[in-house]
């Protein structure tokens, strides 16, 4: 067996190559990428316009270190701040991942507080239900139980507030809820201790596309200005059109003062993740005599040439719309498909990022065992019947299966995605009894 991934698998996929929304193996089977890779591929695989534009800058400017202008460099941060940022997030950074990239902005908050004399300000508050990363501190200001498990006793620890979650939420009124638990999260930490509030707008695949109550962002927004607590959005998983539009925290009235963003943004052409910041924060951060180091490849010429072309691909052929019309016709298909099904506790999600929750029991929500391993298996299954999902969750959320096409999928191939997670569902539960 060939000694890969760290723990090799066995049966593990070998995958020749990528067309549309499909994947083909070796043997030449033909699998649906239902989930985009994780949850990144927007535009499709084998655009061969973005292989040329990778291929043309790697040849012509193989590496140059991130603070030196390039022209693939002065492209992207045009567009982006043509076509993408708000007005008001007029700072960029770039690392190669989500969870550098989440990274570089706990330290931004951290610094643009210290630069004001404020160090006591450096505490980050996570959620209960999240995933930031690999990173130690990524994984430690996380709400990732399963992922943080075998090395919790090492992580340093970091404030955290309930992720709102309204299918489990105790009380009737879910905003003010989660809201109190912020505030009174604030209240045991001291607010002039905290730098930033750290979340994702809608939770990817820790908890399957939970979406907030409406309300829950503006008042959070309130709190944080009050106090002086900077709101980083994680939009890793939700940037460029993932949940229908261009970012996921425009559902809500609210502006990040830091916005971070991966995946979509090269749509998996290369390794790319972007870290928006406002002018006030880049200001005081250099009025302080601070700077913000650079990732050796950060901002890598190859990414960027990727990111150019597949951001000019999502306007050009309208594909944020496109995923939010698809994404419809998705909800509505897994609603039909699993509204009344005795193991579904619910459908969720916004644009092309949904999912369902499998629980045990419909009524009481109980979950299954943990040792079910049951998202997994359905995952597996679903991919013996040509499929590919992407399975997640954690804690007593745990049975998830997220599903984030690419924004190319048709009305017919959504049908098939939607069918063959409900057979894999049943065919692995039918096993367990
Ligand atoms: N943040 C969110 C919301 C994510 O979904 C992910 C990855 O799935 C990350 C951060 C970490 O990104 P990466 O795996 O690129 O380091």
């Amino acid at each position: 067996m060939t000694i890969w991934p760290f723990s090799p698998m066995e049966n593990n996929l070998h995958i020749a190559s990528g067309e549309g929304v499909y994947l083909t193996t070796r043997d030449g089977q033909k699998i649906i990428d239902a989930a985009g890779g994780a949850i990144v591929v927007n535009i499709g695989h084998g655009r061969t316009e973005v292989a040329e534009a990778v291929a043309r800058t790697t040849g012509q400017s193989t590496y140059i270190v991130p603070p030196f202008l390039t022209d693939e460099r002065i492209a992207l941060v045009e567009r982006l701040q043509r076509d993408w940022l708000p007005p008001t997030l007029t700072r960029i950074n770039m690392t190669c991942g989500g969870s550098e990239g989440v990274e570089s902005a706990m330290t931004m908050a951290i610094k643009y507080h210290a630069a004001q004399g404020r160090r006591n300000k450096h505490k980050i508050v996570g959620r209960s239900i999240s995933y930031h990363g690999t990173t130690l501190a990524t994984a430690a200001v996380g709400g990732h139980v399963a992922r943080k498990k075998d090395l919790a006793h090492a992580l340093p620890t970091y404030p955290s507030t309930l992720t709102p979650y309204p299918l489990r939420c105790p009380s009737d009124d879910p905003r003010a809820y989660y809201v109190d638990a912020f505030r009174q999260t604030l209240s045991d930490e001291g607010p002039d201790t905290v730098a930033a509030f750290l979340s994702e707008p809608i939770v990817g695949s820790s908890g399957g596309a939970i979406v907030p109550p409406d309300g829950y962002w503006e008042d959070i927004q309130t709190i944080c200005r009050e106090h002086d607590i900077l709101l980083i959005m994680d939009e890793v998983m939700t940037g460029f059109g993932r949940t229908g539009l261009d970012f996921g925290y425009q559902h809500w009235g609210i502006e990040p003062d830091i916005l971070v963003s991966g995946k979509g943004l090269a749509g998996g052409y290369s390794p790319l993740a972007g870290i928006f910041a406002t002018e006030a924060v880049a200001t005081a951060i250099e009025s302080g005599g601070m700077s913000i180091m650079f990732h050796t490849y950060g901002a890598h010429s190859a990414g960027c040439a990727a990111a150019n072309v597949v951001l000019e691909i999502l306007r050009r052929e309208n594909l944020v719309e496109r995923a939010a019309e698809k994404g419809k016709i998705l909800s509505e298909l897994l609603e039909k498909k699993f509204s009344s099904h005795p193991h579904i506790a619910e459908t969720r999600g916004r644009g092309l990022l949904q999912a369902i929750e499998i629980v045990r029991d419909r009524d009481t929500l109980e979950p299954f065992d943990i040792d079910a391993n049951l998202a997994y298996n359905v995952m597996f299954e679903a991919l013996s019947r040509g499929v590919f999902v992407y399975a997640g969750g954690t804690g007593v959320v745990r049975d998830i299966v997220c599903l984030g096409p690419p924004f190319i999928v048709e009305d017919d191939e959504l049908e098939v995605i939607v069918d063959t997670l409900a057979e894999s569902v049943d065919s692995v539960i039918a096993k367990l009894n």
